[in-house]
């Protein structure tokens, strides 16, 4: 049973106060919403998420908690997980790893993979070997989104899990359980949208950074909780007395799975970028429009899976290209660049990357290429090629 690390904290009402709350949330590799929303309520459970994208509502409809586990960034030191992974290898896998073999995610009852790329597959089975108690299982999402077929399998694939979580919760799930879940979740994920378009509308409002954070934190703690705090922070960000600046417009792609430090998205808006629109946290804030309520709702989700879900570089979709897509995105935010931000050893990252730098070139768009890992403390050489960037784009 978890024990908790803290008292639930209070918040005092404002938007900076919420805004550090979720930035100590997000960081803190003790889970302490988690912990205590599981203290408060014995025998309830919490299940872990990796990216990119999971169906929460399963989860939460089975009444337990979908818990964000997205690496352990720059706060936890990889000291057993290298033994058992190769050294070419992303670092969110090493640091999830970690997270387990330290002990620190030992509150969680389950974890969710999904069919990202290979090495979220090994991680699968490196967990359900390393801890044999917990409940592992592993989502496969259908190739082809435009054939009747990859729907019906993926709705067949849903209820599958939602069998296996059923079970764990010891509690049958019935279409009314899901249907409230989709729409807390539809909320949350609404109120996300209204914040991105105000940022990419008015970027001096709310950075980056800071709606990073803000998604972040949403991962890691009751989704009652947090549609509250989401909707205080959107009613005040229009009023906060921040002043433009004189910074370039650029779109940030390539992070959809493991996610940059907090610090190396500070350091890429203070060398002088506004960043409109980025894919962090992508798969928490997958569809374009609500979930529909109805009937099947798990065929409304396989349905808004292969038909209003973003794109992502780990979604192949054939109906408009991914670098048509980003292109496409750049213009209608207005944006002066695309900054290309991979993880390092990121493969589906890396592939793209060719295919954006061909199509940006040819469309006239100008790109930087950053790489990254979440064990990066110093962010000097990264700030200053992008304010090289900046530089030779603002004097021109
Ligand atoms: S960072 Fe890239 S390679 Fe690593 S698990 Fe995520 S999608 Fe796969």
């Amino acid at each position: 049973m978890a024990t908790p690390t803290q008292e639930a904290r209070t918040l005092d009402s404002g938007l900076d106060s919420i805004l550090s709350f979720c930035r100590d949330v997000a960081q803190d590799m003790e889970f302490p919403e988690v912990q205590n929303w599981l203290a408060q309520q014995p025998g309830r459970k919490a299940i872990g998420c990796f990216p990119i994208y999971c169906p929460v509502e399963l989860i939460h409809a089975a009444g337990m908690l979908p818990v964000g586990v997205i690496g352990g960034g720059n706060e936890i030191e990889i000291a057993h997980a290298d033994s058992r992974f190769q050294s070419f290898v992303c670092s969110i896998v090493k640091s999830t790893l970690e997270l387990g073999l330290t002990k620190r995610i030992e509150f969680l009852d389950g974890m969710l993979f999904h069919s990202i790329c290979d090495p979220a597959r090994n991680l699968a089975s490196v967990f359900a070997r390393n801890f044999p108690k917990l409940y592992v299982d592993y989502i496969h999402f259908p190739q082809n989104l435009v054939s009747p077929l990859g729907k019906q399998y993926l709705a067949r694939e849903y209820h599958r899990v939602l069998e296996g979580l059923s079970r764990l919760a010891g509690r049958p799930v019935t279409s009314d359980d899901l249907n409230a879940s989709i729409a807390l979740y539809n909320r949350i994920r609404r109120i996300q949208e209204e914040l991105y378009t105000l940022r990419a509308a008015s970027p001096h409002l709310i950075s980056a950074a800071e709606t990073f954070s803000l998604i972040r934190a949403g991962t890691l703690m009751p989704p009652e909780r947090y549609v509250g705090l989401l909707e205080q922070v959107l009613a005040e960000v229009p009023q906060r007395p921040v002043r433009p600046k004189d910074r370039i417009r650029v779109i940030v792609e390539g992070s959809f799975c493991e996610m940059p430090p907090v610090a190396l998205i500070e350091g890429l808006e203070e060398a002088g970028c506004y960043i409109l629109d980025d894919d962090f946290l992508r798969g928490w804030r997958w569809f374009t429009t609500d979930v529909p309520i109805q009937d099947d709702p798990l065929e409304a989700l396989a349905d808004s899976y292969a038909d209003r879900s973003y794109f992502s570089g780990v979604k192949h979709d054939l109906r408009e290209s991914k670098s048509a897509h980003l292109i496409r995105n750049a213009h209608a935010r207005k944006a002066d660049a695309v900054i290309i931000l991979a993880a390092k050893f990121c493969e589906p990252a890396l592939f793209d990357y060719a295919l954006y730098r061909k199509a940006l070139d040819d469309a006239n768009v100008p790109h930087l290429f950053l790489e990254f890992e979440e064990k990066m403390w110093i962010f000097d050489r990264a700030r200053s090629q992008v304010e090289t960037f900046v530089e030779s784009m603002l004097f021109e």
